[in-house]
């Protein structure tokens, strides 16, 4: 039997059949069960910031391990505060504190606890918003297929459109927590919003005593071409910041980090986790920070990603391309994006479609340019024959 039929009889059926099961990967490419070989354009939805199999991750991992892999949190470790030490750096943050968890969905609920310790309840997201599946992250999504099976969801929230000044102005008053955004919308399709947007939301969520809460679990680490994507905005200062995904370079880990005031929202006994913290996926991310600069990953997404974005644009059935570094989204000129990833696999790349007409590419920061020019190559054939076959399946 193959992984995908044993898979279909043992794992619960929460994401559908899986398209290949894989066995190896190496940079930016990965191996499935025939052997076949695939650039991997997802990089498992931007976490594989520097690709499959990293010497760098894996020595973090493989010494840490053997060193000390858990302790719980009774107990400090030199890689988990270091790993803060480094966050609080980054973000520029000297009064700040650094909560750990495992994944998105976890930085999200400590910062919900978080704005529960303002003493107010309400929070305002925004429409298209993603910001996990558990029941309160949930509660901040604003997809009705997601949310409705599940509700009652916890908590007050209020949902505006994303990138609308007004009606933040308008919504947000005194009874608000928290202002969650995130500065580059992912799951929605990277969606950007006008440059002035974050600042704003920032200076209105202020105006209220509000806490503006950026979810960088997609956007930050080097993603966009910036450590995190709301400093693509000068000035832009958010109170909360949430991470996961690339932090730990495919080692589960999240991080809440806020400042200031909200610094010290959560005290003893308001908040805990068993394996938060633990120093092997501290250590990863440390060695994540460590090779983001040592190989110049921050100018790499740029610059890749500047030629991805052209690639992409001067395609035919392309009419959008949306982004920053190497998180873009591009839109097709009709509902074949489904047909794209599959047409894809078949030439070798793999790509993920946010919506019917929308195609996001999340891949390792470590993408080569040998891999783009590949993409370029096959690209056209691969969109014509996604165009045919959605042709053939809506006859
Ligand atoms: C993926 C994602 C999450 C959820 O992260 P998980 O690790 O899947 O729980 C939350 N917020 C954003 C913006 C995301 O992209």
């Amino acid at each position: 039997m193959s992984i995908q039929e044993r898979y279909t009889g043992a794992v619960m059926n929460t994401f559908g059949p899986p398209a290949l099961a894989l066995v190896r990967g190496h940079g930016a490419h990965v191996w499935d069960t025939d052997g076949k070989e695939y650039v991997d354009l997802l990089g498992g939805i931007a976490v594989n910031a520097l690709g499959h199999a990293h010497p760098a991750l894996v020595e973090a991992v493989t010494a840490q391990l053997s060193t000390l892999g858990h302790v719980s949190n009774f107990f400090a470790t030199e890689p988990q505060v270091a790993l803060a030490e480094r966050l609080q750096a980054l973000l520029g943050w000297d009064e700040s504190r650094v909560f750990f968890s495992n994944s998105g969905a976890e930085a999200n609920e400590a910062a919900i606890k978080l704005t529960r310790r303002t003493g107010r309840t309400r929070i305002v997201a925004a429409e298209g918003s993603f910001h996990g599946r558990t029941m309160g992250a949930l509660a901040l999504t604003s997809k009705a297929a997601y949310r409705e099976p599940f509700e009652p969801l916890p908590g007050d929230v209020t949902f505006v459109p994303f990138d609308d000044v007004a009606a933040l102005a308008d919504t947000v008053d005194d009874t608000v927590a928290a202002v969650v955004l995130e500065p580059i919308q992912g799951e929605a399709g990277v969606v950007v919003p006008s440059p002035d947007y974050l600042l704003a939301a920032q200076r209105i969520a202020h105006e209220h005593g509000a806490l503006l809460w950026l979810d960088e679990v997609q956007t930050g680490i080097a993603r966009t071409g910036a450590w995190f994507a709301h400093q693509l905005v000068d000035g832009v200062e958010p109170d909360v910041v949430t991470l996961a995904k690339g932090l730990g370079g495919g080692i589960p880990i999240g991080a809440t980090v806020a400042r200031g005031r909200a610094a010290t929202l959560l005290q003893p006994g308001n908040h805990g986790t068993t394996f938060g913290g633990n120093p092997v996926a501290c250590a990863a991310a440390l060695a994540v920070l460590d090779t983001v600069v040592a190989e110049g990953l921050l100018a790499a997404a740029t610059e890749r990603g500047d030629r991805l974005a052209e690639l992409l644009a001067s395609q035919a059935g392309v009419v959008e391309v949306t982004g920053a570094g190497l998180m873009r989204g591009a839109e097709l000129d009709g509902p074949y994006g489904v047909h794209a990833v599959a047409t894809a696999r078949d030439a070798g790349f793999i790509l993920n479609a946010t919506g019917p007409s929308r195609l996001r590419f999340v891949p390792p920061l470590v993408l080569t340019s040998d891999d783009l020019d590949a993409l370029g190559r096959a690209l056209p054939q691969i969109l014509e024959s996604a165009r045919t076959a959605a042709q053939e399946t809506t006859r």
